[in-house]
Formats: C-alpha cells, structure tokens, sequence
C-alpha cells in the first residue's frame, strides 16, 4: 500500500493534483493553431474511453490524490454523453470544471449548475467577427460571445482564453482588457505554442514582456496592478485599478512555470501525458481493458516526467519543428 500512496509525485518532487480530462477528438469549430488544415486522423469510436472508462479511470487518480479534474477536448461539448460525464465525476470528491469554445454552452447551463461547476475557460481569439471566422474557419462569433454573456448573468466565473499571434489579434491586447472594466471575468493571454501540423514560428510569438509593454503605453502605471497569483498557477494576474474583472498572461514559451506544474493529462483514446509538450505517453485504456493494474503505468508515466517542456528546454529545441512533429496536435491533447 505505502508503494503506491506516491504515485503521482515525480522525481522532482512535483505533486500531480491536477488532471485534465480530454472527452473527444471532434470539434465544432477549427482554430488554425489547434486543427491542422488537412484535419487530424480520429482514432476510431473503439478506442474512445466510453463515460464508464473516464469516471472509472479518473477514479484511481482521485484515489491518489487528484482533487482537481478539467474536462476539454477537442470540444468536450459536442459529445453525446458529456452530459452524464460530468454527473459522474461531480460525484468525485473533487473540484470540477472545463474548457469550452461555447458554441453549445446554453444547452448545459442547468447540467453546470446541478453539478457544482463555478468556473468555465472559454476560448475567443477576437472580438471581431471576421478574424473570428478566419481563426476558427466558422461563422459562430454571435453565438459565442451571447453564450459568454449567458455564462456571466448566470453568475460562472469565466475566464476567456485568448492565444495571441503576431499581425493577427496582438492588436485587440487592450480591447479584451477593456472588457473587464464593466465584466466581472478574467482574460488570459495565451503564448502562441508549437503542436504537430500547426505552422508555429517565434515570428508569430506575441510575448509575455510585448503584452506587458503594451499594458503600460496604454494605462497609467499607477493602475495597473499586480495580483496575488494563486499556487500552482500557470499565469501571471494583473488587474486595471477599479476594473470589475482582470486580466492574466500564460507564458509557456517565454517564461515557462514548470517548476511548480501539477499537471497530467488523459487523452480521450486513454492515453497518459505527463507533460502537454511530451512526445511520448503510456496507454492506460488497453491495460484498463485487459483488466491490469494501471497504477504502476501511472507511476511510471510520472517518473519519466521532464523537469521543463517535456524535454524541450532550449529555445533550439523549441524552434525544431522536427520535435513539435513528434507530439500530437492540440486538438487531440486537450490544452
Ligand atoms: N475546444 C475547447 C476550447 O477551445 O476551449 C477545449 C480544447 S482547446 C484544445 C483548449 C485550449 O487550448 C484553448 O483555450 C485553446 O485556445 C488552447 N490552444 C490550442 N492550441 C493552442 C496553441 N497552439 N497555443 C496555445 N494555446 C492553444
Ligand atoms: Fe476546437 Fe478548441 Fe481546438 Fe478551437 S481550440 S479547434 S475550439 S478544440
């Protein structure tokens, strides 16, 4: 017993609380920095976790010390029984949220609220309906920014997640900070990261240090405030005095928070990510479904972890496409 109450600590010492639960590898929408433009190979329906194999797997986790499950995809959403997912694992011991890009949103609020979900990360790159088509290549912008409204009034926490490229949406930074001064929600901007098939350089790289240069051409320095960032957080939290929400940056490329990661990751064909930039992982589902003990795979998986980006801890190793090739796309990590 006293061999397994560790598993999920790796040689760092780094404690893994935090597991994010990818539920599909389909989407509804087809962001360019996620879906590679020739689409991705779905592994078939088969090797798909059924909602028994994700509340059964996610289980051992919790037994051995995960307290807090996201639930992401694809667009975890557009699967059938995402609604009875979630009803199971709400019965976990457990804080539970997820990541969406709320096309379908109005449709779960009563399902959010019974089961206890507070918080929802919801991905919009603009606030302009055009760009929104040309990122996501499709016409939902008025649905989804009604659906963050909704998501508001309803009383969730919302955090928008907005990725920002280079001579693309870098120029919308202070209107998405604007939209805190009367909105009570946060707005993380996200480094622009390298995944298999989607044609990431630095050149489209808009940094941590750019986002911050032009937080201060564009407010008084005395407004802008620095927050308490919570532990284990991946961003860096800011605030516009008097505003009623606030505004964060994730620096995965530039300024990496690898050190105090909690994070692993279930691929929705129950696979183990130890890292979101690793280019190995463990099959849980066919040791699952042949009946074996997964926990010495889990441990394994976590002891293998890298200290920093899975590996890639140079910006050399970084710009090698060579390497990105070898990981999976986004679109079937979960973020
Ligand atoms: N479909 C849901 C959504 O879009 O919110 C959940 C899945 S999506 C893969 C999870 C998060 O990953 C989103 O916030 C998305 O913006 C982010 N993401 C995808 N590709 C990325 C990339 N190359 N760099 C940075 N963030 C990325
Ligand atoms: Fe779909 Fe989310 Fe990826 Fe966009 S970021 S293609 S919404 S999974």
């Amino acid at each position: 017993m006293e061999e397994t109450q560790n598993i999920l600590r790796d040689s760092f010492g780094r404690d893994h609380s935090y597991l994010r639960i990818s539920l599909t590898e389909l989407c509804n929408l087809r962001c360019t920095y996620c879906m590679p433009a020739e689409g991705i190979a779905l592994s078939p329906k088969s090797h798909i976790m059924t909602y028994e194999e994700v509340y059964n797997i996610a289980k051992i986790f919790v037994k051995h010390g995960v307290s807090k499950i996201r639930l992401t995809g694809g667009e975890p959403l557009v699967r059938k029984d995402a609604d009875v997912i979630i009803e199971k694992l709400a019965s976990l011991p457990v804080e539970l949220s997820l990541t969406t890009n709320a096309v379908l949103v109005d449709r779960f609020i009563e399902i959010f609220k019974t089961n206890g979900i507070r918080t929802i990360n919801v991905s919009l790159d603009s606030l302009d309906p055009d760009k929104f088509l040309q990122i996501t290549r499709r016409n939902n912008f008025d649905k989804v920014y009604k659906n963050i409204m909704l998501l508001v009034n309803e009383g969730f926490k919302v955090k928008l997640n907005v990725v920002l490229m280079k001579g693309f949406n870098d120029n919308e930074i202070i209107d998405f900070i604007e939209l805190t001064k009367d909105l009570p929600i946060v707005i993380r901007f996200i480094e622009f990261m390298p995944f298999s098939g989607n044609q990431w350089n630095k050149e489209k790289l808009v940094s941590l240090q750019y986002i911050l240069e032009t937080v201060d051409k564009s407010y008084d320095e005395s407004t802008i405030m620095r927050l308490t960032d919570a532990p284990n957080d991946t961003s860096k939290n800011y605030q516009i005095e008097n505003y009623k929400g606030s505004f964060a940056i994730i620096s995965s490329i530039t300024n990496p928070f690898c050190d105090s990661c909690n994070r692993i990751r279930l691929t929705a064909n129950g696979q183990l990510k130890n890292c979101l930039f690793s280019t190995t992982e463990s099959d849980l589902l066919t040791q699952y479904r042949a009946g074996e003990n997964i926990e010495p795979i889990i441990q394994k998986t976590i002891q293998a972890k890298y200290k920093m980006r899975g590996g890639m801890d140079t910006n050399k190793k970084l710009e090698d496409a060579s390497l990105h090739a070898q990981n999976r796309s986004m679109i079937t990590i979960g973020g």
